[in-house]
């Protein structure tokens, strides 16, 4: 069959599975409110926890760094050099984080991909919780190194597979988000520091959506936890309200990753506007204790709505609340029934979340007024499926 023959079949075969992708286009900035086909909708599908994507401090920083280092970084740190708002940057992400060093990348994606590829490999072993990020399974997949599944959150499953099969092994990784982005969830991170340093093990926690919202001046779930990771990996398209991503860990790990981490040695450096900007947003976010204040007050809010008009949702402190309806078809249709009432709330489908377990990921932002909130929980008391 002639590849593009192949290819419309899996295009038709994703369209009756109700799992073609069809993103909107918006003609606005991120923020609370949002333009969508020219009209204006209230936004509950981004990771802009924080509101700062738009923030005029975050531009102004953006554009000063565009007016004196201009637009590219022009080729990869090792061909072309560090520009120094680069080695700003990792020092104040190091410090965000209080560890030693941190290591610039261009995406969380490409963080989690030249982190573990470059230091594990195929005489090595991962343990990796269930619902790890797609960065994380593809960065071990790329490793080469073994990979066991520990149940979801599940400590002691991952101590009897440690037990089981650390021996056989030169290195051990355990893997995990810090909060599960599509659940809300969250690791047991000291029951899995104390099991990586039992089992000699390191310790690489994802806090692509913790940093910034959770913890002591939004510093995380490790620093909640006073648990000191081997690698943190930190994203700064999220609460950071940027675009980027850091590895940080001791200075000798780091200045491994920038030798050998291929994602890193091998592509273009992050724009030095966009630098400019993550390293304006760092001093934001740990002034941001009333941002966090207002997300959490919000999610809480629509939690309790929810469970009044019947809604099965979790308790628990985070800002992302899943609203689980199971069926693909079903959460698109309930997607688009909110948006026609001017409510932009995503429906996630496989394989960004299980078979079977499709939802409305539902997450405020710490901009939205109480208004907003409350018309989006009118929106959702509307929906005809619980
Ligand atoms: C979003 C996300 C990433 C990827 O980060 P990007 O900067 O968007 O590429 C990595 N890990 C987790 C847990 C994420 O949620």
């Amino acid at each position: 069959m002639p590849l593009e023959t192949a290819i419309l079949a899996e295009l038709e075969a994703l369209a009756e599975a109700g799992l073609l992708r069809a993103p909107r286009t918006i003609s606005s900035a991120q923020g609370p409110e949002l333009v969508i086909d020219g009209r204006s909708v209230l936004c509950f599908c981004s990771n802009n926890y924080l509101g700062l994507a738009d923030h005029p401090d975050l531009r102004a920083a953006a554009t000063a760094a565009l007016a004196s280092r201009g637009v590219g970084a022009s080729a990869s740190r090792l061909v072309s050099g560090s520009i120094d708002a680069h080695l700003d940057a990792e020092r104040a992400f190091a410090s965000f984080v209080q560890l030693p060093a941190a290591a610039l990348f261009s995406t969380g994606y490409a963080a989690n991909l030249g982190a573990i590829q470059a230091l594990f490999s195929k005489q090595d072993v991962v343990f990796s919780d269930r619902l790890c990020h797609a960065s994380l399974i593809d960065g071990c997949r790329l490793s080469g190194a073994d990979v066991h599944i520990f149940r979801h959150t599940d400590a002691q499953h991952l101590a009897a597979l440690l037990a089981e099969h650390r021996g056989r092994y030169r290195r051990a990784l355990i893997v995990t988000d810090a909060l599960f982005s599509m659940d809300g969830d969250s690791a047991p991170l000291p029951a899995l520091r104390e099991l990586a340093d039992t089992h000699d093990a390191a310790l690489l926690v994802d806090e692509a959506h913790s940093l910034g919202v959770l913890g002591p001046h939004g510093r995380g779930l490790c620093a909640k936890h006073d648990v000191v990771p081997d690698l943190l990996v930190g994203t700064l398209g999220k609460a950071f309200g940027c675009a980027g991503a850091f590895v940080a860990g001791s200075s000798a790990a780091i200045a491994y990753l920038q030798n050998r981490a291929r994602s890193y040695v091998f592509s273009t450096a992050p724009a030095p506007a966009i630098v400019a900007a993550a390293i304006r947003a760092t001093g934001l976010v740990l002034e941001a204790d009333d941002r966090r204040a207002k997300l959490l007050e919000h999610a809480h809010t629509i939690r309790d709505g929810l469970r009044a008009e019947g809604f099965q949702v979790r308790e628990d402190d985070s800002p992302i609340i899943p609203i689980i309806l199971g069926d693909a078809a079903r959460t698109m249709e309930a997607s688009a029934f909110l948006l026609e009432r001017g409510v932009f709330v995503q429906g996630i489908r496989p394989p960004s979340v299980p078979d079977h377990t499709s939802r409305l990921r539902l997450v405020p932002i710490a901009t939205h007024s109480d208004a907003h909130i409350s018309h989006a929980l009118r929106a959702l008391s509307e929906l005809p499926w619980r």
